[in-house]
């Protein structure tokens, strides 16, 4: 990768082969902006080589700014060389996990497959950024496991999607913005399988130099037990002021407007053409914390406001995924109201979705812990077949 214009990052990592593993087949990637770990499997040391080719390809292919549709594409294209050098080693079924974060002040742009995780640290809490792709994540989004019976399930190491199979995979994309002062985890499972979010969070929020933290993480891991590979980075995001950043987008795109305008005026007619644009132009963004939908184009133009409010729904912005709250913060333009008001629908959705599947989860923790891990069992077989349950796919 060419040298990256990132302000100078604090970060730390340590990786390790654990107490019972004869081999380390987890890999990472510690070259800011790029951060990433790979937890490697398939047998005969096929997990070493699919872990080590996955970083590699990524290290090469990786954006230098943290743009989501190019580092998933990275993602995509170290996907295709572990399955080609999984045909060439002759090891079929090796794969590898991949979490990758390419970070540029207070944005974070973050690709996922598989089940190792990153982790937010903001305001001295633990926040989960990815989804696992396992058997057991699935279970507890369907309520029939609690995270804490999943911790022991015989089936935790069931993944459901991963680099090295199935040469249409895609990973789940992130697009954060972080606060000065937050701090990223990233991690493969041997830390928090035996280490729970709550000593995570305060080891985290307890050693203030990375690199110790990173290998306080490990230690705590290793003393645990150390039942697998651990492998552990974290970084700190030194990043720019965020109404600064906002500010400077803003005149970046006050400008961009102005050219358009001048291109509406002299290809479509005029004052007409720029009218006509702008009633044909919606788009949604955070209304007291509630998404609401705009009719017109986000900024002014030499003076004159150029957008007005349609409604505010009901759905809170801090209810949806992490990416699409920072899209509306940032104001998402769309095609239209009608098009807005599609996607509405979709949030509102989304976000019963997710309550169902929260009172189901309440539900499945108030009923006997026998009844439901034998429901689970019966499910294995096919659940942890699918190679692809396409959750949060979002490209
Ligand atoms: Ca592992």
């Amino acid at each position: 990768m060419a040298d990256a214009p990132t302000p100078a990052l604090r970060f730390g990592s340590r990786t390790d082969v654990g107490s019972r593993r004869e081999r380390n087949e987890d890999s990472l990637v510690v070259s800011p902006p790029l951060f990433a770990v790979a937890d490697g499997m398939g047998g005969h040391n096929a997990g070493d080589v699919a872990s080590e080719v996955a970083v590699n390809t990524l290290r090469t292919l990786a954006p230098t700014i943290p743009d989501i549709d190019l580092l998933g594409r990275a993602v995509e294209s170290a996907n295709h060389a572990v399955i080609t050098a999984s045909r060439e080693h002759g090891c079929e079924g090796m794969g590898t996990t991949m979490t990758a974060c390419v970070i540029q002040g207070n944005k974070l742009a973050i690709a996922q497959a598989g089940d190792s995780r990153a982790y937010l640290l903001h305001v001295g809490k633990l926040q989960q950024i990815t989804r696992d792709h396992s058997w057991v994540a699935d279970m507890i989004d369907m309520g029939r496991l609690t995270p804490e019976e999943a911790r022991t399930h015989p089936n935790r190491s069931v993944i459901t999607r991963a680099l090295g199979n199935d040469p249409q995979m895609q990973p789940d994309l992130y697009e954060i913005t972080a606060s000065e002062g937050d701090r990223l985890l990233l991690c493969s499972d041997g830390l928090y399988s035996m280490v729970d979010d709550g000593h995570i969070q305060s080891i985290l929020a307890r050693i203030r130099d990375p690199q110790q933290c990173a290998e306080a993480l490990v230690r705590e891991a290793i003393s645990n037990g150390g039942a697998d590979n651990v492998t552990v980075i974290v970084v700190d995001i030194m990043g720019t002021n965020v109404r600064a950043v906002k500010r400077d987008a803003r005149r970046g795109k006050a400008w961009m407007i102005v050219i358009l305008a001048l291109l509406a005026c002299v290809l479509g007619g005029g004052a007409y053409g720029l009218h006509s644009w702008v009633h044909n132009s919606a788009y949604l963004a955070d209304d007291n914390g509630k998404v609401a939908i705009y009719q017109g184009i986000p900024d002014d133009f030499l003076g004159f406001e150029t957008h007005w409010l349609v409604r505010v729904t009901d759905i809170d912005v801090d209810s949806l995924q992490p990416g699409t709250q920072s899209h509306i913060k940032e104001g998402l333009v769309v095609d239209g109201v009608d098009e807005a008001e599609r996607l509405v629908g979709e949030y509102e959705q989304q976000v019963a979705d997710d309550e169902l599947l929260r009172e189901n989860r309440d539900l499945g923790t108030s009923s006997s812990s026998s009844g439901s891990a034998a429901t689970a069992s019966s499910k294995a077989s096919s659940t942890a077949s699918s190679s692809s349950p396409s959750k949060r796919t979002s490209r």
